[in-house]
């Protein structure tokens, strides 16, 4: 009677498709790594796409997953190819391909201690390693959480719980409160902030400067005029780096202001954090030590899929105010339990996404990711050198980490600058995006794959001129 459930928990066939798959995709990295004859999109419209998956889950039942496994990947980004430049999401690792199907296979929920024995250690273990990094002190620690939106959410939820009552109160007799972020902070900062009611009025944008950093200078004056005005500041965020630009805050200056202030200083690491993994950039994150909370992103510089993403406390205290609510049918014990991870997040039920860093932590140490962040940046920085070099492209500023933002320089560059977008992406071999910068339109690169070369670089720029002509 339930032959199909038999059918697909068999271990058999499980094995058998397994090994298929695992060629499949073995397969798809060494042509990937073909870096003469790669390519990275096959752009078809939405509606080509609704109108293909229609057709397909219109058909007779599959007896094997490998054609429609096929069929995904053609039709999907291969960010494994050295052409792909576009938004910051690693080239997985092909070991975590590899850690993240042995996570779902267990699939540990993590809520409470006994469904994520390990992941609820690992977490632990991760995040007080990272915050150890950082120079948070002893008292820090963190949790992982489903991405730098989540991330900055619940950031900003301890930094208002450290001040308010609200959580309890809903906000009674409260003065609006606002946070302050450079104009370049990324979006999840301002929804954040919204979502917890802070309204439009409440994300104060302190301006850049010329390289598109928090102009710290200015903090004092946009502090009082909140304050003047009967806002009550809870917190300051530095970037590092900005999505846009890649532009990293002065960190030390800002935490000079908070510390002055007494207000929650929180660093959106989202990206750029991991420097801290390299000795030739860490310099970009100083002053991070004195942090309340940092968000690096695993799934963006860290070589794991999406989404996995560190929140880290300086006071590990903090972590359990955050979410201080009864939920008795799970816990029964003391609220400080650091392993019934659901007690500070927002999630419940949670994947245990940090047994894919832990494993790369556990095989390559810290080593791997020197590597990665010195690869990346180092040829950003060339690529650079050769746009600045060149008659016909020019930077939008300098990158200061693997973000370059570039344009081929015309009288109309922007509606030029655009149709290039297109075309490369309908071409395939690269797939590169685009920014504002001071309101004025870029071509945007984010080098995420260390296998791409400048070779790569100047084959994607001969393509923009030819493009362009
Ligand atoms: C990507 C990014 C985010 C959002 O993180 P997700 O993991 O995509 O939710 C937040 N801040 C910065 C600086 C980012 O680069």
């Amino acid at each position: 009677m339930n032959n199909l459930l038999e059918t697909a928990f068999n271990p058999t066939n499980f094995r058998d498709t397994g090994h298929r798959v695992i060629d499949i995709l073995a397969e798809q990295l060494e042509k990937s790594l073909d870096t003469t004859n790669f390519k990275t999109i096959n752009f078809r419209s939405p509606q080509e796409q609704l109108n293909h998956w229609t057709t397909d889950f219109g058909k007779i039942k599959l007896a094997q997953p490998d054609g429609l496994f096929k069929d995904i990947i053609a039709n999907s980004v291969n960010l494994q190819s050295p052409g792909y430049l576009g938004h910051q999401v690693s080239p997985a690792l092909p070991l975590t391909a590899l850690s993240s199907a042995l996570t779902s296979f267990l699939n540990n929920g993590m809520a409470v201690y006994e469904m994520g024995m390990a992941g609820n250690a690992m977490e632990k273990v991760i995040t007080t390693y990272l915050a150890k990094k950082f120079g948070l002190g002893g008292q820090a620690t963190g949790i992982i959480t489903s991405g730098g939106t989540l991330g900055n959410l619940t950031a900003l939820l301890a930094a208002r719980a450290s001040v308010t009552d609200i959580w309890e109160s809903g906000g009674v007799d409260e003065r609006p409160l606002a946070v302050l972020v450079s104009s370049e902070a990324h979006y999840s900062i301002d929804r954040a902030a919204r979502v917890m009611g802070l309204g439009a009025s409440g994300v104060i944008k302190v301006p850049v400067d010329d390289q598109l950093r928090m102009r710290a200078d200015l903090l004092d004056t946009y502090y009082q005029e909140a304050v003047n005005s009967g806002k009550k500041v809870i917190c300051v965020v530095g970037c590092s780096c900005s999505t846009s630009t890649g532009a990293y805050d002065d960190l030390q200056a800002i935490s000079d202001f908070a510390a002055k202030y007494k207000l929650w200083f929180h660093v959106d690491g989202a990206h750029g954090a991991p420097v801290i993994f390299s000795e030739k950039h860490k310099h970009l994150v100083d002053g991070i030590s004195k942090a309340n909370s940092i968000v690096v992103d695993f799934h963006k510089m860290m070589l794991v899929p999406s989404l996995s993403t560190a929140l880290l406390f300086k006071n590990g205290k903090t972590a359990t105010n955050t979410f201080s609510q009864k939920a008795l049918y799970l816990y029964q014990e003391e609220p400080e339990e650091w392993f019934n991870s659901g007690k500070y997040t927002f999630e419940c039920t949670k994947p245990a996404s940090v047994i894919n860093t832990y494993t790369i932590m556990r095989l390559y140490g810290d080593e791997l990711y020197r590597e990665n962040i010195d690869t990346l940046f180092e040829l950003a920085a060339l690529f650079a050198t050769i746009i600045e070099g060149s008659d016909d492209f020019e930077l939008a500023c300098l990158p200061q980490s693997n973000i370059v933002c570039f344009r081929y320089k015309s009288e109309d560059a922007a509606s030029l600058n655009k149709q290039i977008v297109k075309q490369l992406t309908s071409h395939g071999q690269f797939y590169i995006v685009s920014t504002f910068v001071s309101g004025e339109f870029y071509l945007r690169i984010t080098i995420m794959n260390p296998f791409t070369t400048v070779q790569h670089l100047n084959q994607l720029l001969e393509k923009i001129r030819e493009f362009a002509h």
